[in-house]
């Protein structure tokens, strides 16, 4: 695979380590293991993060964030893939896109408004702020 110009493509894999399980609780341990996390720098331009079924897709610069609302918030897109399928999930996320891109013309905010976004978004920020609230126990609770 050709190589764009002097970007360097590193891509790197790993598995969330039993601190980052613990922490983040606001989806299932098992769940929580299983999950691959990718870092790469070949994401589009305006996304921070993306997920696919268990795989997390993180830019260099983000993934050292660990225990970050940003990881948070693709945990919840592992979880909703987990619960819906592959198949359900991109129905209903690029059918909400459509839908809102029509209605809104603008793709932030067509982004913004799937409510699959809404959901992780609302979640990863509780989480954050339980986060804030009470120290995260050593031990994950099952
Ligand atoms: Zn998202």
């Amino acid at each position: 695979m050709k190589r764009n110009g002097s970007a360097k493509s590193i891509t790197r894999r790993r598995l969330l380590d039993e601190e980052e399980v613990a922490a983040f609780n606001h989806i299932s341990n098992g769940l929580c293991r299983r999950v691959q996390l990718i870092r790469t720098n070949l994401l589009p331009p305006a996304a921070d993060g993306m997920t696919i079924g268990r795989f997390v897709l993180m830019r260099d610069d983000h993934i050292e964030h660990r225990q970050s609302t940003l990881l948070a918030h693709e945990l919840v897109h592992v979880r909703q893939f987990a619960e819906m399928g592959m198949a359900r999930f991109f129905t209903e996320y690029f059918g909400s896109y459509l839908k809102n891109i029509v209605r809104t013309r603008n793709h932030r905010q067509a982004y913004l408004d799937i409510p699959l976004e809404i959901e992780a978004r609302k979640e990863a920020g509780n989480w954050a702020k339980g986060k804030l609230a009470a120290p995260v126990p050593k031990s994950a609770a099952n």
